[in-house]
């Protein structure tokens, strides 16, 4: 059959279906707009990079195509799309001191001491993703502890959920700490542990980066997506600075996937882009569409605004980072500027908090504005039915629920988890939902993502069945938030999150039947190759066995 394709192709001398691109004989697989898995044998990609047909056989394409690529019988997906990361803080994390999954703080400290010497040029230490949690001792490390190992430069490392860090002493300096330091309102400081709004003390004293250092970032950032199947992400907090390394990446074509961005707060909003939304730029590869605010912090560090106290510190009820009166200013400026605000809330008071800031914006700007609630991890469940009337969308992240399970429990006790991630819920109740991963608090790879979302189960299986396993999702509908309802919260639906004809050709070669496998499996999912606009853009080396197919 393919011959007798390639005859037709060589009489047929001028035609544009000549420059058009068909990847037959995969396995693929999308969700469709009624939410049900979609299933086809090939693609063909115009000249543009844009879907021009999906095909179920090869047999069925009836006209020639110049370029032909056999799949091998591998599976394809549209590319995946994270819908709450911090693109340039990924290749900053993937540069920096890396204190993901630490087992104590001596091996803490075994770490830092063999960055330092690898490291000598570099003025400040910067690292991040400890979890004392994790650790035997369960308490935070101190300056002292730093000051053990080193003590001849600052030394700034980030707790894994980014609301707290730890300083060494000279890094205390630098930030002209004193023992009569006052924490400011919405902060805390203890023993070098800077949480939430104390941070900037330390933050606002770390040297810039410089362009060529974002540029990197940005780099190393896009190869991470890339390799995990990423091909766009929403960029949660933009910098003015981190806009113009996207705008360079973008005018320099090396912006291989795309980026939604939303600025960082409203004196970001008003610092980036002339303090007004972007065009869709560089062929649809970024975009500046909204504002990212916060009412909250996190669980981890107690920051995240409970309506009770802390199951485990009920002299607090965390921290509120905005009046009602401040929130609706902002949430309204951002509105009012054609901005889509996209508000940060974690804890069950602050989730009330947008909720009726929300109610009242869609009240004064009728018609199709997607009001973005970041994380929406711990709900009141009388209070989510009101987002389905007020157009609100949650935007979510799998991987938390595992990774918060048993510091959720602790931090609310067992009453009161009934409206945590509550996925199934808020897909009863028809309410748009986006998954995402908040990279790089967790890694942008999606699949674990995938696997938590219909298992609430983490990659070693715990708990058996599932963390309460009625509010897990359906295979469909978790693809359906890390594509189709991804690219719906970032107002991108017309031009990505599907294979369907006239959108960008973005997608995935995995090296599975994602939609076949366990869950364990799932999360272990492998990408091939990653294409954006019709074009790869990655392929995984040493990828023998990859290339032959099946
Ligand atoms: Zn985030």
């Amino acid at each position: 059959m393919r011959k007798t394709l390639l005859a037709l192709a060589a009489l047929l001398t001028s035609s544009s279906a000549f420059a058009d691109t068909i990847i037959y004989n995969v396995n693929g697989i999308q969700v469709g707009p009624d939410g049900r898995l979609q299933r086809f044998g090939g693609i063909v990609i115009d000249d543009q990079g844009k879907v021009e047909e999906l095909i179920q056989r090869s047999e069925d394409l009836k006209r020639p195509i110049e370029h032909e690529i056999d799949g091998g019988g591998r599976t394809l997906l549209p590319g995946l799309i994270d819908a709450h990361g911090h693109v340039v803080a990924l290749g900053f994390a993937a540069l920096q001191l890396d204190l993901t999954g630490t087992k104590s703080l001596s091996d803490l400290q075994q770490r830092l001491k063999a960055y330092a010497a690898a490291n000598p040029n570099a003025r400040w230490i910067l690292g991040r993703g400890w979890n004392q949690e994790l650790w035997a001792e369960k308490s935070f490390p101190t300056a002292a502890d730093l000051d053990a190992v080193v003590s001849d430069r600052p030394v700034w490392l980030g707790r894994v959920d980014g609301h707290a860090a730890i300083a060494n002493s000279a890094a205390m300096q630098a930030a002209g700490f004193a023992l009569n330091t006052q924490a400011p309102a919405g902060g805390r400081i203890e023993n070098g542990l800077f949480v939430d709004a104390a941070m900037s003390l330390v933050e606002t004293k770390i040297p810039a980066p410089t362009a060529a250092e974002l540029d990197a970032a940005l780099a190393k950032a896009q190869e991470l997506m890339m390799s995990n199947g990423l091909t766009a992400a929403a960029d949660m907090g933009t910098s003015p600075e981190e806009w113009e390394a996207m705008n360079r990446a973008g005018q320099a074509g090396k912006l291989n996937t795309r980026i939604l961005s939303y600025a960082g707060g409203m004196a970001g909003m008003r610092g980036i882009n002339g303090g007004k939304p972007s065009e869709w730029l560089y062929a649809d590869r970024l975009h500046l569409g909204g504002v990212k605010i916060y009412a909250d912090g996190a669980l981890g560090s107690r920051g995240a605004y409970l309506k009770l106290p802390y199951h485990d510190k009920p002299d607090t009820r965390g921290l509120q980072f905005l009046t009602d009166a401040q929130m609706l200013e902002q949430a309204n400026a951002a509105a009012s500027a054609g901005y889509q605000p996209a508000i940060h809330a974690i804890g069950d008071a602050a989730n009330a908090q947008v909720i009726s800031t929300y109610e009242k914006l869609a009240r004064q700007h009728p018609g199709d504005r997607r009001w973005r609630i970041e994380h929406f991890q711990i709900v009141d469940p009388a209070d989510i039915p009101r987002l389905k009337p007020a157009g609100i969308i949650a935007s979510m992240q799998p991987t938390h629920q595992t990774s918060d399970r048993l510091m959720a429990e602790a931090r609310l006790g067992q009453d009161r988890l009934k409206g945590a991630y509550a996925w199934q819920t808020i897909e009863k109740l028809d309410i748009p939902m986006a998954f995402g991963s908040d990279f790089p608090v967790e890694s942008p790879n999606p699949f674990p993502g995938l696997a938590a979302a219909i298992s609430r189960q983490d990659p070693n299986g715990q708990p058996p069945g599932g963390w309460i396993p009625e509010e897990r999702v359906s295979f469909e509908q978790a693809l359906a938030g890390f594509t189709r309802g991804a690219a719906y919260a970032g107002f991108a639906e017309s031009k990505f999150g599907s294979l369907d004809v006239g959108k960008w050709a973005d997608f995935i070669l995995v090296d599975r039947d994602v939609s076949a496998v366990d869950p364990q499996a799932l999360g272990q999912t492998q990408v091939l190759e990653t294409w954006v606009a019709g074009k790869k853009v990655w392929a995984k080396k040493s990828g023998a066995s990859a290339e032959r197919g099946r």
